[in-house]
């Protein structure tokens, strides 16, 4: 067996048995972050090469106690990494005399040589929340977070029940502090955030625009936004799904929206709708100026091309915001303006 860390994985075969190897040949991509929570924190970006075993210390025969690659090394931060060890069973590595125990059975190991992995393929790689957040349900009924969005006419409790929404009190970045936390999942996995500024200065004064103030800040290299579509879980359960620009977009349309995350979508979010929509419907809808862009219109004509009268393009009325109207409205405008094209839009989920 070729693997990073040849001693640690002959070790582990002589103390607890047989050796599954998972991520082979990938390299553990974390960093120290600050203490932003009083605790020092490593942030994961890809997990890399571990060793799967049968736990010593519970009755687990499923190989569930899991040992990086790089247990027992010492990370480029100066932190050595006893605690990549973890056993999935019944935790059992968190009593110090089993990992005292685990420790000493495995002899000294912070000197075997370990080979540079590759990098993780991007889809591998792992994403965490910001920092500490808190779900919008938890927060006082008086706090910011919750006061603005229903300034907009949104129910924090239903936002935070339904989508996942957060109140980032601390984090590592300054412009996700103090903000609220729009994660995107996909099949279940986080696959990024977006943290929202509280409040709406005018956007568009030059003022705002030369202070670097930004209404969205995204998850740095997660690549979410040209890869995902937002709550695409949801929207796929239904007859039509809805193609909107932004998260409150969805919010606001209601679970059969998704969002493409700004006024593009990409060739990997036209191959995920046409995945799931191909045989159903499929909506998209922007504003009016998008749909003059090459961009939109090379869109548009990939759906058309391949789903016919089974793809509906809708211009919002000029001059408004999605966020502006209300649902029932929005979702009668859509199905009218498909009609039009000869589109059956059908908001019913599928069985
Ligand atoms: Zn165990």
């Amino acid at each position: 067996v070729k693997v990073l860390n040849p001693v640690l994985y002959g070790r582990l075969r002589k103390a607890f048995g047989p050796v599954r190897v998972s991520n082979e040949g990938q390299e553990l991509s974390a960093r120290n972050a600050a203490l932003y929570d009083g605790r020092p924190h490593m942030v994961f970006r890809s997990k890399g090469e571990y060793y799967q075993v049968n736990c010593p210390f519970c009755a687990d025969t499923k190989h569930r106690l899991y040992v990086s690659y790089m247990y027992g090394q010492t990370h480029k931060s100066g932190r050595r990494l006893y605690f990549l060890v973890f056993c999935f069973n019944e935790n059992c590595l968190s009593r110090s005399d089993n990992l005292e125990e685990f420790e000493d059975r495995l002899g000294d190991i912070n000197h075997a040589f370990v080979h540079r992995g590759t990098e993780a393929p991007a889809e591998a790689k792992e994403v965490s929340l910001p920092g500490v957040c808190l779900p919008l349900s938890d927060l006082p009924a008086r706090h910011r977070s919750r006061v603005y969005l229903e300034s907009r006419g949104f129910d924090p409790d239903v936002l935070c029940r339904r989508f996942g929404l957060s109140y980032c009190e601390s984090s590592r970045y300054s412009q996700a502090s103090n903000r609220i936390i729009i994660p995107v999942y996909e099949a279940g996995v986080l696959k990024g955030w977006q943290a929202r500024y509280i409040g709406d200065p005018d956007w568009k004064s030059a003022a705002v625009k030369t202070s670097g103030l930004i209404k969205y800040y995204s998850c740095p290299g997660a690549q979410f936004r040209s890869r995902c579509v937002y709550n695409f879980d949801a929207m796929r359960e239904w007859q039509t799904g809805v193609v909107v620009e932004g998260p409150t977009d969805v919010f606001r349309f209601g679970s059969m929206a998704g969002c493409v995350f700004g006024n593009t979508v990409t060739e990997a979010q036209r191959r995920k709708l046409y995945s799931v929509f191909g045989l159903r419907t499929l909506v998209l809808m922007l504003d009016p100026e998008e749909f003059e862009k090459p961009r939109t219109r090379e869109t548009v004509a990939f759906f058309r091309q391949r789903m016919g009268a089974s793809f509906a393009a809708v211009r919002l009325p000029a001059g408004t915001d999605p966020g502006s109207l209300d649902r029932d409205w929005q979702k009668e405008y859509v199905r009218a303006r498909a009609a039009e094209q000869g589109v059956r839009v059908v908001y019913k989920k599928v069985q």
